[in-house]
């Protein structure tokens, strides 16, 4: 008994100091310590101990197990350091490295524009809404005095998901939803996409960005219009801009006119920027159709407005003189750095 408990403990010593792994140590206390390890099996054979000497060799087989049992504790640790060590060594971070650059991008000309025109319209109190893309025939023609005949609506041909549901011509429907909900005054504007049936090219494109104003109250005026938006140039394009208003047609306004704005490259004198002309042409605006307010439930005899509508594509070529507007769409991010 004593040479097999010996020759126990030889073998288990010797495997442990062999083993390289925390996997394989845990093997071998299993096949010495387990429930059905080496030692373990002369436990069960001390039924053939005599009663005498049973108490002896109960001590030596306690004795083996934690002579076993401190090995293994001794082993497992270095191997754990080792292991620590080999991690740190691996893992170790070099501070004095240069920092990657996080790519995060570039905000987009449009996204600029737009921030701008918002700031300055909600500087005078204005309200920025939004409706939805794929919009009623009724929102973007009918309730506009666009009736299904009317050669305007051959000018906005648009795409058609069903016979009374289009993608939105223009963000103009944005203005009947906002006087439907019959909170009076207005003084809204309304940023979005808007999509047409034209083909790409240098100043065209399917889809494309428009901000929508609307003014209703009592006692609205064309000098209102006039003011507001002669204001709204000098903030956008510098305080020596001047404007003039061309008359105009638009079912939905009357009168209706288009805005021009002095070139802000010359300062009127004429360049290339205007073609020589010295103005710009910058939007289209009016005072709102009374057929238009009786449309939404506004008394016209009570309230009157003023309506207009700026590309912001349009705004953004100008501010940052782009000359094509598919460079707008690319997203080359060498393109959009520069602004
Ligand atoms: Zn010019």
């Amino acid at each position: 008994m004593k040479e097999r408990l010996a020759s126990i403990r030889e073998k288990a010593l010797a495997q442990i100091k062999e083993s390289d792994s925390l996997e394989k140590l845990n093997d071998i206390k299993v096949a010495f310590l387990g429930k059905k390890g080496e030692l373990t099996e002369v436990l069960k054979g001390m039924k053939d101990v005599s009663a005498d000497e049973r108490p002896m060799v109960g001590q030596m087989v306690n004795d083996t197990r934690q002579a076993i049992e401190a090995v293994f504790e001794i082993a497992k640790n270095e191997m754990a350091k080792k292991k620590r060590e080999f991690q740190m060594k691996n893992e170790v971070i070099d501070v004095t490295l240069p920092a990657k650059k996080n790519n995060v991008g570039h905000r987009h000309p449009n996204a600029i524009a737009l921030e701008e025109v918002q700031r300055i319209f909600i500087g005078m109190g204005y309200e920025v809404v939004e409706g939805p893309e794929v919009e009623y025939d009724y929102y973007n023609f009918e309730a506009l005095n666009i009736p299904a005949n009317h050669p305007a609506k051959d000018e906005q041909d648009t795409f058609y998901i069903s016979e009374n549901i289009v993608l939105r011509t223009q963000t103009s429907p944005v203005q009947v939803r906002e006087m439907e909900k019959g909170k009076l005054p207005i003084r809204m504007i309304a940023p979005g996409r808007v999509f047409r049936a034209d083909e790409v090219d240098a100043t065209h494109s399917p889809s494309f960005h428009q901000v929508e104003g609307l003014v209703i109250d009592k006692n609205i005026t064309f000098a209102d219009l006039k003011g507001t938006l002669a204001e709204f140039a000098k903030e956008l394009f510098g305080p020596e801009t001047k404007v003039k208003f061309r008359p105009h047609h638009f079912p939905f306004t009357e009168p209706s006119a288009e805005m021009d704005v002095t070139c802000f490259k010359c300062g009127g004198k004429g360049c290339r920027m205007c073609k020589g002309e010295g103005w710009i042409e910058i939007l289209g605006c009016g005072m709102v159709h009374p057929r238009v307010l009786e449309m939404s439930k506004i008394d016209p005899d009570e309230y009157t407005g003023f309506a207009f509508g700026v590309g912001l594509e349009r705004i953004a070529l100008l501010k940052y003189e782009i000359d094509d507007m598919r460079l707008l769409y690319e997203n080359d991010v060498r393109f959009l750095r520069q602004f």
